[in-house]
């Protein structure tokens, strides 16, 4: 017998519809055309319906990929309203990845409409020539500059909102309808596209707001500094309107003191990121004795949280909370949330906590499987392969023939242990893990423990070949301004916290590293380059 209850379905545009129905006032926080500028959700939900309405009467059609080159601001969150509150896909389009890749990816969507912040020009410029499908051009700004005003293609984004009346009501369509697509930062080959739908954006939104995950409300003041051009800026365009939050966009500004006058500027409360920009922003507090005191929380995803951050924010009073996730999980599956056990804990007992990739919840479940596919005990020591399944976890890639799934399971590529208290810790990419002599040595837990020696600035450990043992790990480190190459300092403070058979065979001072588009260590190019370092 089945239940007598609605059938409504989850769509993008009721997050809007009804943030704007409750929480009117809240505010939309954007740094954008060189200043601070401000609107409220009934402003945001007027101008996104203007924008619907406009693309709708373009010719604009449910399933049709819209691209964006963007940062985070209000324009941007209006187009990720009205271009799937139409049934269209929000395409966006990370800019930082290389000019190939962008390429390969607006083609790979065949997105006719691209909207785009002027900053985004001359890469344009760069690839226009082989974008076959590009059609119409609107430049994220109140007008067009000259030499884009003679071409019609172009258009500007406020005129065109002022030229639309708001779409009344919001068409609806099967929750199961594509939302956005967002690519892979594509480490290894090509990017791979990754399509959200409405259902699994929405139940994504109502899951990360929980007090044991993001912990978001009508009283937080939400900064993402994780751009909404790479997995929708975790999802927080959608979470913050649902749970009513001041949301706070920080543009392009993500330096330490443009991040520092948009946190003062709004009393941000919960702030997102991947862990270097949080260096860059205590670069820039402990240089100008800056303080935050607005700021309760940090969510740091994306790559492991090094202890040496973790005890950097408790001095400013900040809790980092941990969060795992990728492209694939929409992104967010686990969360170290701050609990009252976890504050009673002795602080060496909570940071090892806090050094976790935390916890699941509701939604999305996590198991651990050997190579042979069989599954491995939650004891806190077993190695295994981590696979994720749930409501907001890709089935298959974008345009790529069969299932990314083994027995219904997404494998992430990733080498973790699960713990009986549900705990998960991430040792390792599989890639990056180092195979010395058939045992596993973490180089997440290498580059750790190099970062707490005070002269090392950024630390990155790969597999180096080795005759006896085949891999043996070699750490590479970038040195603070004036600092010297101390190995021997380095390898003691390592000793105290890692077996001795893990510690580093050798040591490079390098003048920087190379990262990824998203902000993380680019470990393929050092690999090539130091593969053979141990053996000369
Ligand atoms: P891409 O898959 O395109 O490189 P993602 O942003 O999807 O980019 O990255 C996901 C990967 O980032 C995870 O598989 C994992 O290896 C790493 N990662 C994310 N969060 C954490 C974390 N808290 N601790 C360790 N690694 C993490």
């Amino acid at each position: 017998m089945l239940g007598n209850m609605m059938e409504e379905p989850l769509l993008i545009s009721a997050i809007l519809e009804q943030a704007q129905e409750n929480y009117p006032q809240a505010k939309v926080y954007s740094r954008v055309d060189g200043g601070i500028v401000e609107h409220s959700y009934e402003q945001l939900d007027q101008r996104s319906r203007c924008l619907a309405a406009y693309l709708q009467s373009s010719g604009v059609v449910a399933g049709e990929r819209v691209a964006s080159l963007a940062w985070n601001n209000h324009r941007h969150l209006e187009l990720y309203y009205a271009v799937s509150g139409v049934g269209a896909v929000m395409h966006t389009i990370n800019p930082r990845l290389y000019r190939d890749q962008v390429r390969y990816i607006f083609n790979h969507g065949e997105a006719e409409w691209l909207f785009i912040e002027p900053d985004f020009l001359p890469l344009l410029q760069e690839i226009e020539a082989e974008l076959p499908w590009l059609r119409h051009i609107v430049v994220l700004a109140p007008n067009l500059a000259a030499e884009q005003a003679a071409d019609s293609r172009y258009v500007a984004y406020e005129q065109l909102l002022a030229s639309s009346e708001p779409l009344i009501p919001w068409p609806s369509f099967d929750e199961n309808s594509a939302a956005c697509l967002c690519y892979t930062s594509g480490t290894t080959g090509d990017p791979k596209g990754v399509l959200y739908s409405h259902r699994s954006t929405v139940l994504h939104a109502m899951a990360s707001v929980a007090p044991n995950a993001l912990n978001i409300s009508a009283d937080s003041v939400v900064m993402p500094v994780v751009p909404m051009y790479h997995v929708c800026a975790w999802g927080v365009p959608y979470s913050a309107l649902l749970a009513g939050a001041t949301l706070a966009l920080p543009g392009s500004g993500m330096a330490g003191e443009a991040l520092y006058e948009l946190i003062e500027h709004t009393q941000a409360t919960l702030l997102l990121g991947v862990p270097t920009v949080w260096l860059g922003l205590l670069q820039y507090l402990e240089g100008s004795g800056a303080t935050i005191d607005s700021v309760e929380t940090i969510g740091v995803g994306g790559a492991a949280a090094p202890p040496m951050l973790i005890k950097a924010l408790e001095r400013h009073g900040i809790y980092l909370m941990p969060i795992w996730g990728m492209t694939e999980t929409s992104p967010l599956v686990s969360y170290g949330s701050s609990t009252k056990v976890l504050q009673a804990m002795p602080a060496e007992e909570r940071q090892t906590l806090q050094a976790t990739a935390g916890r699941g919840g509701f939604g999305v479940r996590l198991g651990l499987f050997g190579d042979d596919d069989r599954p491995l005990p939650r004891d806190g020591k077993t190695r295994g392969n981590l696979r994720v399944k749930g409501h907001w976890v890709l089935s298959n890639y974008f345009r790529q023939p069969g299932s990314a799934l083994i027995d219904g399971w997404f494998d992430t590529g990733d080498v973790a242990t699960l713990d009986a208290a549900g705990y998960l810790r991430i040792v390792d990419r599989k890639k990056d893990v180092i195979k010395s002599g058939g045992e596993w040595i973490s180089s997440i837990d290498l580059e750790n423990a190099a970062l707490d020696h005070p002269q090392v600035l950024e630390a990155c450990v790969i597999g180096a070949r080795h005759l006896k043992w085949d891999e043996r790990p070699l750490l590479l480190v970038v040195l603070k301004e004036g600092g010297k190459l101390d190995k021997a300092a380095i390898t003691a403070l390592m000793a105290d916290k890692l077996a001795k058979w893990w510690l580093p065979d050798d040591i490079v001072a390098v003048e920087s590293l190379p990262h990824t588009a998203t902000g993380k260590l680019l470990k393929r190019d050092l690999r090539t380059r130091y593969r053979d370092y141990l053996l000369s």
